[in-house]
């Protein structure tokens, strides 16, 4: 018998739309010894069972469903089912890439796993009490069923304190070789710091949206948080002659030069400047540059809810510059990964910019991450980056 939580009265509505979180205030009571990540039954308060959730004791996310059916098995062929469901639904997917998501969370019914696959390797992410308990069977199983020679850890993302665990990184199977290891995306080469890059090394999120770039890119290309180049090299692919790519990061500016030669582009098509973007988007307005096509893929401004308001100015005033800088009929792609930032807001705040700059412009597209990062409709903490194409009326 797994241990009973109970919810106070009420508190099962979001759980019967299938939702996947239970939060600590809805709990009415629940056993005082159980362990983190040990799965529950989350049961009403009169004491029906609704679903088996994976518990964390000093989350505000205290528990996550693993499944709704309260009779399953929680075990290792568990985890390994819905890790073949995952991949398999990915090899049906038209990717472009030998790298992709191949575990998106919630989405896929593993709550807090993250799993990308950059060819031979996979990168794992245990972000939450249950996914950290049941590491081994799961390590085990990806192992299994990829082929892989390499199964790494990058459990080193800030999400896990909130869930007690310590950070932690390093191999799980098999050894990682020496220096990044090379991925291929839409007929681009680029080199991946699975050790230390961000998230599991690169942004597969933004897999489309470079593919769109490299049709829409204009000759004159500002790429603002470029990190490793994925967009600069995008645009270059799509014609442009002259990349100007900024990023504050010297390391991710790099290994962006190493992957600009990789593809054997020429040096003098492409400037990397290592600055503040806020900074360096006022500087070009007061040299009154102009740009064809404009890239802002800014860190998360706002992490929680409680962070918004700050985040608002934050892309309002990058976004204003950046309108201010765009030539006419030039176009801007701009982003916003912060999970409290609905699409809708963002579009109000970047309207709000191009008022403010006194330019039209036309919204010609909304983005959003790829097909391997799929949002479920339950659960719309998924959708966290989204994306618009805007055209400068002329
Ligand atoms: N567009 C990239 C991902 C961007 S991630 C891609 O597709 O791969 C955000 C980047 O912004 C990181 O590389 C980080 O180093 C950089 N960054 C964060 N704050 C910055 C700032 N104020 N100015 C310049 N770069 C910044």
């Amino acid at each position: 018998m797994v241990a009973q939580v109970i919810l106070k009265p009420g508190k099962e509505r979001s759980l019967l739309r299938a939702h996947p979180w239970v939060f600590s205030g809805a709990i009415a009571r629940a056993p005082k010894d159980v362990r983190s990540g040990e799965t529950v039954a989350i049961c009403r308060a009169d004491g029906r069972a609704l679903a088996l959730a994976s518990y964390s004791p000093s989350s505000q996310i205290r528990a996550r469903v693993l499944s709704f059916d309260p009779a399953q098995t929680i075990d290792a062929s568990f985890f390994e089912q819905r890790l073949s469901k995952a991949l398999l639904e990915r090899e049906l997917m038209p990717l472009s890439s030998n790298a992709y998501r191949w575990v998106h969370g919630e989405a896929d019914g593993l709550p807090g796993l993250i799993v990308d696959r950059y060819g031979d390797v996979v990168v794992a992410q245990f972000l939450a009490a249950g996914a950290e308990a049941h590491k081994a069977g799961i390590a085990q199983a990806l192992l299994a069923l990829s082929g892989a020679g390499v199964v790494y850890e990058r459990s080193d993302a800030d999400v896990r304190a909130l869930e007690g665990l310590a950070s932690t990184s390093g191999a799980l199977h098999g050894e990682l070789s020496p220096g990044p290891l090379e991925i291929e995306e839409n007929g681009l080469r680029y080199l991946v710091d699975i050790r230390n890059g961000h998230k599991t090394g690169f942004y597969l999120d933004q897999r489309d949206s470079r593919a769109l770039l490299a049709e829409i890119a204009g000759e004159r290309v500002l790429n603002c948080f470029c990190y490793t180049g994925g967009f600069s090299l995008a645009a270059r692919r799509g014609g442009a002659k002259s990349v100007l790519s900024i990023d504050s990061s010297g390391e991710a500016l790099a290994l962006a030069r190493a992957n600009w030669e990789l593809n054997g582009f020429a040096g003098d098509e492409a400037t990397w400047l290592e600055a503040d973007v806020f900074a360096a988007l006022r500087e070009l307005r007061d040299r009154q540059r102009q740009f064809d096509t404009i890239v802002l893929d800014p860190p998360k401004f706002a992490p929680t809810a409680g962070h918004v308001e700050r985040a608002a100015r934050a892309y309002k005033d990058i976004n204003l510059l950046a309108i201010k800088l765009l030539a006419d009929g030039g176009r801007l792609m701009t982003f916003s990964c912060s999970g409290g930032v609905s699409i809708d807001l963002f579009q109000k705040i970047v309207a709000g910019a191009a008022a403010d700059a006194h330019v039209e412009v036309v919204l010609e597209r909304r983005l959003g991450a790829g097909l391997d990062h799929p949002v479920r409709l339950a659960f719309p903490e998924g959708e966290y980056l989204k994306g618009l194409v805007l055209r400068r009326a002329s």
